[in-house]
């Protein structure tokens, strides 16, 4: 399977990879149904014309010159590119997390740059073509984003937080599984401890190529000393970095498990609350005033409870899984009930790579409309990650980013574990159904 995939992807690519990817010039595409995720309603029949990587045309007029290549897919639903608004692309758990913090302190930054590239691929070919990726060490997000945007190798399109920020011994310090002084310092360079020390650690993020910030506002399930509730910011902290990163044009997102962190984080004005385990109704009515958006990422718990019930968890991170995971289905119904925006992200990475489309089944599970659950990793993601004017609709003018699931995801929310077609900017990197390409009838 996996061979044949990259098959598949080669394909679309030129003979070399120095350069971006080129997109055919024009393309019709066409398939029975097409998700109209501003209005979350399904369009019948679906046809659309991409020229130059980007969506010119959407209709039965979507026909381009004479002898413009057509792809029918039949029997399928054409979506804008997932996004995933919470993804750590460069790494992922293997089957012992003794050996994984060892291979994680013996792999060189090359070498793990490398091991991150069949990671992004198998983002892509799961139909993610957009992340925000939460997180990375020594630089390999930058450098896997600026590597994928250049066409050197596979990948969804990433905007990337690089280190977390956070306070000593809190869920952004790596150190905090370790003895003091095994770790360089260089492991924990997210950690501050004041609102100005906090204000540089943002301004150094984007010196390095950060697109965004990310903070720690509380305790979380894999870090080590501190319970997962617990705030570990104070509100001048959060405040300062807010307003740092906002005044230069960069939104935050903020992991946050306990209700008191994710208030100060809210009230700060961050953008979006990661997790949000244990929300309660202030919280809650404090995001729904504010407009910040709320990321349940309920894979990543499931994920760590697959983890905690193979044995594969520390038994003090599987006490912790457990008390979150018994109150986050909860938080995500309340949260839809009161109205706040609810985003799409999965925290890939805590989990495989490739399995972030399970995160809609998960959501309308806690009680979304299948629509909804396609808007927010669609429309309401492009708004999130601030890229709505270009991504996150099938729309003319915005960048042909284009998935297609088998019959009708409205009717089964889970056809979004079945893409089969994948399109980035115009380029295919990915089609099951391999159709013979035609001139275009008239
Ligand atoms: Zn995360």
């Amino acid at each position: 399977m996996r061979h044949a995939l990259l098959l598949t992807s080669l394909l679309a690519l030129p003979a070399s990879a120095a350069e971006p990817p080129r997109p055919p010039k024009a393309l019709v595409l066409k398939a029975s149904r097409l998700f109209d995720a501003k209005t979350g309603k399904l369009v019948s029949p679906a046809q659309l014309l991409v020229v130059d990587g980007k969506i010119s045309a959407v209709g039965p007029s979507a026909t381009g010159p004479l002898g413009t290549e057509v792809v029918d897919l039949g029997d399928a639903t054409l979506l804008p590119g997932f996004m995933d608004a919470h993804t750590h692309i460069t790494g992922e758990p293997g089957d012992d997390w003794r050996q994984d913090v060892l291979d994680d302190l013996q792999r060189t930054v090359p070498e793990q740059t490398l091991d991150a590239l069949p990671l992004a691929r198998a983002t892509l070919m799961a139909g993610f073509t957009t992340v925000r990726n939460l997180g990375a060490s020594d630089f390999v997000d930058v450098g896997l984003r600026n590597g994928i945007r250049r066409g050197l190798t596979v990948g969804p399109r990433i905007l990337t937080a690089t280190t977390g920020l956070g306070s000593t011994g809190g869920h952004c310090d790596a150190g905090n599984s370790f003895r003091k002084g095994v770790l360089a310092e260089e492991s924990s360079r997210g950690v501050a401890n004041s609102p100005e020390a906090f204000r540089a650690k943002v301004r150094e993020n984007l010196k390095y190529g950060a697109d965004l910030i990310k903070v720690c506002a509380t305790g979380g399930v894999l870090s080590r000393n501190e319970d997962v509730g617990s705030p570990q910011l104070t509100q001048a902290e959060l405040d300062a970095i807010v307003d740092e990163a906002h005044a230069r044009g960069r939104k935050v997102a903020a992991h946050a498990h306990g209700a008191e962190g994710v208030k100060r984080a809210v009230r700060a004005g961050v953008d979006s609350i990661e997790h949000g385990s244990f929300l309660d109704d202030e919280a809650l009515a404090l995001m729904k005033k504010q407009g910040t958006y709320y990321v349940p990422t309920a894979l990543a718990l499931k994920g760590v409870m697959e983890r905690a019930d193979k044995g594969l968890l520390p038994p003090e991170n599987v006490l912790k899984a457990r008390t979150a995971s018994s109150k986050h289905r909860e938080s995500i119904r309340k949260a839809i009930a009161t109205g706040v925006k609810v985003a799409f992200g999965t925290d890939a990475g805590v989990f495989s790579h490739g399995r972030n489309a399970e995160e809609f089944g998960l959501l309308v599970d806690a009680g979304m409309k299948p629509a909804d659950a396609l808007r927010a990793a669609t429309a309401v993601n492009a708004e999130l990650l601030g890229v709505q004017e270009s991504l996150g609709t099938l729309e003319p003018g915005k960048l042909a980013d284009v998935v297609a699931v088998p019959g009708d995801p409205l009717q089964d929310i889970r056809r979004t574990q079945q893409v089969f077609f994948v399109m980035k900017e115009g380029v295919v990197y990915r089609n099951d159904r391999a159709p013979v390409a035609s001139p275009a009838a008239r």
